[in-house]
């Protein structure tokens, strides 16, 4: 059986069509974008997700630019995605969601700590 290989759509690696995240870039929507609140397909060129209605283009909390709900933001490429509470669960989330995907634990965190990169963090204070 041959294996067909695709290259990620957030850092180019080719990596094999059935694999659930990328090796490379740890994404686990590489050929794709996908709701992070329901899950399906969706596209940067649409506004709302047509599965849960959610607007598909946020503002940063880190930097306030208007990104995709991608894992990264666009503008300054905070990491968004937080780990599920649920210790036996601990799938990635998008910081926004109320509820897992995965396991429907709620996502009561209030303090949704979110990864600024390298380039802000070493800001000079004001
Ligand atoms: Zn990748
Ligand atoms: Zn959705
Ligand atoms: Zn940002
Ligand atoms: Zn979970």
């Amino acid at each position: 059986m041959a294996t067909y290989k695709q290259p990620c759509i957030h850092c180019g690696t080719l990596i094999d069509r059935d694999a659930r995240f990328c090796p490379t870039c740890g994404s686990q929507s590489p050929f794709g974008y996908l709701c992070p609140t329901c899950l399906r397909p969706i596209d940067r060129s649409q506004t709302i997700c047509q599965g849960c209605g959610r607007f598909l283009h946020i503002t940063c909390p880190i930097c306030g630019g208007t990104t995709f709900v991608d894992e990264r933001c666009d503008v300054c490429g905070t990491y968004f995605l937080i780990k599920c509470p649920n210790k036996r669960c601990g799938v990635m989330q998008f910081f926004q969601n109320e509820k897992c995907t995965a396991c429907g634990t709620k996502i009561k965190d209030k303090h949704r700590v979110l990864t600024p990169p390298v380039s802000a963090q070493q800001a000079p204070p004001k």
